[in-house]
């Protein structure tokens, strides 16, 4: 889940573009099945919202139809004004025809009631309404909705066709209206034995962020033998991750620890897809995201020989072995690596090169953080 940026205001995603597509898909296959047979419907979709949905919602539908628009507008701004412009019609002979009107959002319900009033005169064999959304908390009409994809909480909504001022209409998921977010989350990634905790120790001065590395909590408990230490000393010495559940809800426990700070650099986390997801979703609760993945870019064979010299002095059980080395870069190839792909796609990935002195490195990631 990530907030993105619109004009002047915050959004948070709010109903994935999976979802939408289930919830089209189902009301296509309902529609069909409550109408006769050799039915051929015709849609009407008000612009300018629905356009993104009807495309779907058409092709979804399997049978022959027809699909026509009307336009009216009713939307300035944020909120829903009683203000509705004239109907840009439909030409078409509609006696005796099926016409289902699709919205994508219904509200208040002023601009169906004017809509359905108009198409009420056309001597209709049957009018319905569907919807992708309904605000439930806020509609004031009688009318009945016929088929409502997914009933939401009245609080603006922006994407998949919906805009906000002209703005976020081509974004593929929903997103809702979010508080502007306080914190700089940067995710500082890499290989094993890349340098993250060396920089992340000096970055968390420079930027007064605080430094939650798994890894250090990790050997912290093990030191301490609490029951989490126990949990996650098999995996760490063998040089495997350790599991998702046990990981997440710890880095969640570490941020809740630490409420009111300006930020944090995680280091050693995300190390997988799932937890990266489960990341985005616990700070988007918090009205905050990740603003960026900063990556130390090392080659491999490098970062072998750097271990096996730092396992000289870090007295660390898994440093020392290149076997259980190794298998830190297998499991890192394997389930991390597809991490960079994660954060690229979302425009939020940066990486650097990882080789030089400690302080040319520090002013490459500074140049970052400076812009995140
Ligand atoms: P590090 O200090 O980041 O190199 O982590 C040392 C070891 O702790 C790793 O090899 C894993 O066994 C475990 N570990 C640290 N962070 C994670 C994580 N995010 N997910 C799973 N295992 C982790």
């Amino acid at each position: 889940m990530k907030i993105t940026k619109i004009h002047d205001l915050y959004f948070k995603e709010f109903v994935s573009k999976n979802e939408i597509d289930s919830i089209v898909n189902e009301l296509a296959v309902q529609i069909k099945s409550d109408l006769p047979e050799n039915e051929v419907p015709l849609f009407i979709g008000i612009l300018n919202g629905c356009f993104v949905f009807a495309a779907d919602f058409v092709r979804a539908y399997k049978g022959d139809c027809e699909i026509s628009f009307v336009k009216l507008a009713s939307y300035n701004g944020t909120s829903s004004t009683d203000k509705v412009k004239k109907l840009i019609g439909v030409n078409e002979d509609l006696e005796g025809r099926t016409v289902v009107i699709l919205e994508d959002v219904i509200d208040t319900g002023t601009t169906l009631q004017e809509i359905y009033e108009i198409f009420k005169t056309k001597k209709l064999k049957e009018l319905k309404i569907a919807t992708l959304f309904f605000k439930p908390d806020v509609y004031r009409k009688e009318l009945p909705i016929n088929y409502v994809g997914k009933s939401i909480p009245d609080s603006f909504i922006v994407g998949y066709g919906l805009d906000y001022n002209s703005y976020g209409r081509n974004l593929p998921a929903v997103y809702q209206l979010t508080t502007q977010p306080k914190m700089k989350n940067i995710v500082l990634f890499g290989p094993p034995g890349a340098g993250k905790g060396t920089q992340a120790t000096i970055l968390k001065e420079k930027y007064n962020l605080v430094h939650i590395s798994t890894g250090d909590v990790f050997r912290y408990n093990i030191k301490n033998e609490t029951e989490l230490g126990v949990l996650a000393k098999k995996y760490i010495d063998a040089g495997e991750l350790v599991p998702d559940e046990v990981t997440i809800s710890m880095l969640k426990d570490e941020v809740e620890k630490n409420a009111g700070v300006e930020g944090f650099i995680f280091d050693g986390f995300p190390r997988t897809e799932s937890q990266a997801i489960a990341l985005e979703e616990f700070l988007a609760e918090k009205g905050e995201g990740i603003n960026g993945m900063v990556a130390l870019e090392v080659h491999e064979d490098i970062l072998v020989e750097r271990i096996i010299e730092r396992g000289k002095t870090s007295g660390r059980s898994d440093d020392t072995d290149e076997g259980k080395i190794r298998n830190r870069f297998n499991e890192y190839n394997t389930k991390t690596a597809i991490l960079k792909d994660f954060y690229h796609e979302k425009g939020n990935y940066h990486g650097i090169d990882g080789v030089g002195s400690v302080e040319e490195i520090t002013d490459r990631l500074s140049d970052i953080f400076d812009k995140l």
